[in-house]
């Protein structure tokens, strides 16, 4: 059976679960698909990432797209058995989709990335989105950043509710 968006988006969910909560940020989670050589059937799973997984204020987006590119050539010509090498995570990455339970971010107070402007970076095509971002802590342009940049977002509808309670779990 294929997977479909909301499978993913799913799996997005489930690493969203992940996260510690915190009262001060939300639980995202995300997942990195790629379709690779171009024309395959089947998108693989590159990576998944959620909120504070990797050391500092990280969030998910950025976490799976640090994740993929931690693959080594052999582990991608696993994941990729069609594809002949050489094998670059950017090229991969310029077929790839990724998912995330929440609108990537805009404006980063920390002094990390957006989340947009990382996935704006590694050329992904599409973003699918589970929900947007609340005007919680900061008014979020992500949707239309990447839009600007000419990636493709998809709004997932059916599971703004759980997405969103699921990014607050820090703050009833
Ligand atoms: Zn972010």
């Amino acid at each position: 059976m294929a997977a479909t968006p909301m499978d993913f988006l799913r799996l997005a969910l489930d690493e969203a679960r992940k996260c510690t909560p915190s009262p001060t940020a939300f639980c995202v989670g995300s997942v990195l698909t790629a379709t690779y050589p171009p024309g395959s059937a089947k998108p693989v799973i590159l990576a998944r990432g959620y909120s504070r997984e990797l050391p500092g204020n990280t969030h998910a987006e950025a976490n799976a797209l640090t994740k993929a590119r931690q693959l080594t050539e052999a582990q991608l010509l696993e994941l990729f058995p069609d594809a002949s090498p050489p094998l670059s995570i950017d090229t991969i990455l310029s077929h790839a989709d990724i998912y995330t339970t929440m609108e990537p971010c805009s404006i980063r107070t920390s002094g990390l990335a957006p989340c947009a402007d990382a996935v704006i970076a590694a050329g992904i095509k599409r973003c699918f989105i589970g929900v947007g971002e609340p005007d919680d802590f900061v008014n979020c342009e992500g949707a239309r950043k990447l839009k600007d940049a000419g990636v493709e977002v998809i709004w997932l509808s059916g599971m703004e509710k759980e997405c969103l309670d699921v990014a607050r779990m820090g703050r009833e």
